[in-house]
């Protein structure tokens, strides 16, 4: 990875630039701030910077051997600390346990969520940590394993997941490491670091995002219009990690507002494109029934939504330009008469999703319900 990479983040990458420029490195760092300013993927490039054979004033070369080992995190001495937890066999978990999918999940998106880790290595509800395991681990890399290139890095990622017992094992090894040896911890929280290990380290504060980089980002990442990025980004606090979060739930109400225009275009003409409204409920069946149940929340809320817009108009709705069309011819169905069934009856099917109903079973019987809802007379 290197620095033009890494989103925003000027004023870091110079004074990085400037200890290897003036090889004045520290033998341990602790980069603090929030993930989603670019922790990790500053450390990541640092690293490479330093070790990279032919550096340019402003970057790592991209190009030679060390930058190629870099680019895909196989670099012989470079050596990550992660939390992890015990999983099926593993009973002793450390980082080594974990490597490759962390290289996949890393290369994939530098800005993951700590959570974003635990969901890919399947420990979803316990908490990470760095045990006295890895320190064992971190010592014996660092001491006994040969050198390829010029330093040897470890970069701990959410230094703060270590415990005391681990934190004590690396003291010494911190304040003294081997000769070339760069030690990186990277964390969210100063307080979760122990005061020994503090002293030890030379801290470099992460600021946010500046607003003209992420907005930037926003636009060519997620294809938005200025003024929707702006108001992303806004939103995010300019935290790249939060707009990845906040981008993938627009795309699944995206998703979802598409799918429900379809299914109420079928719902309408039930009888008439049966194929059509098969494959459908063949598709929802498929899904998870915490998926079926937010569609089924989410129409919902569209119903609701459709009544405020038919009676207040489009301003006071949340619609999208994107949807906007679909949803208008919908919406001039519901009005104050039939929004109690809608909703009741749209109700009646989240209850009976979360007893384990029968998916097709309950979406076929919901479509004919809304058809008849749709054709009501008053
Ligand atoms: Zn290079």
């Amino acid at each position: 990875m290197q620095f033009k990479e890494v989103v925003g983040q000027k004023d870091t990458k110079q004074l990085l630039l400037k200890m290897a420029g003036e090889n004045r490195i520290p033998h341990a760092m602790l980069f603090m701030g929030n993930t989603g300013s670019g922790t990790l993927p500053l450390a990541i490039a640092f690293a490479q910077l330093i070790n990279c054979e032919n550096a340019a004033t402003d970057d790592s070369c991209g190009t030679c051997h060390s930058c190629r080992m870099y680019a895909k995190l196989t670099h012989p001495d470079l050596h990550f600390a992660l939390p992890v937890n015990t999983i099926d066999d593993i009973k002793k978990p450390k980082t080594d346990d974990f490597i490759e999918q962390w290289r996949t999940a890393c290369l994939k998106n530098p800005y993951l969520s700590l959570q974003d880790w635990y969901d890919t290595i399947g420990i979803e509800k316990k908490q990470g940590i760095i045990a006295t395991e890895e320190s064992t681990a971190i010592v014996h890399k660092l001491y006994l394993k040969s050198f390829e290139g010029k330093h040897k890095v470890l970069i701990m990622w959410h230094a703060d997941r270590m415990n005391s017992a681990t934190s004590n094992k690396l003291l010494k090894i911190i304040e003294e490491p081997p000769g070339n040896t760069v030690f990186i911890l990277i964390t969210e929280r100063y307080d979760g670091i122990l005061p020994t290990i503090l002293s030890r380290t030379q801290l470099i504060k992460i600021p946010i995002i500046d607003n003209d980089s992420l907005i930037k980002y926003a636009c060519e990442n997620y294809n938005l219009d200025i003024n929707k990025a702006r108001n992303m980004v806004h939103l995010s606090g300019n935290d790249l990690t939060e707009l990845q979060a906040l981008m993938s739930q627009e795309n699944l109400s995206g998703q979802m507002e598409l799918s429900f225009i379809e299914w109420m275009r079928m719902c309408y003409k039930f009888g008439i494109n049966y194929k059509g409204l098969y494959s459908w409920i063949e598709d929802i069946s498929k899904l998870s029934r915490d998926a079926q149940k937010n569609f089924l929340n989410f129409s919902l809320g569209t119903v609701r939504e459709c009544l405020i817009t038919n009676m207040s108009g489009i301003n006071h709705s949340r619609y999208t330009d994107a949807t906007f069309n679909g949803f208008e011819k919908f919406s001039k169905m519901i009005n104050a008469e039939n929004i109690e069934p809608f909703a009741k009856t749209l109700e009646e099917a989240i209850y009976h999703i979360e007893r384990n109903a029968n998916p097709k079973i309950l979406f076929l019987d919901l479509s004919f319900r809304m058809h008849r809802i749709l054709h009501m007379k008053f």
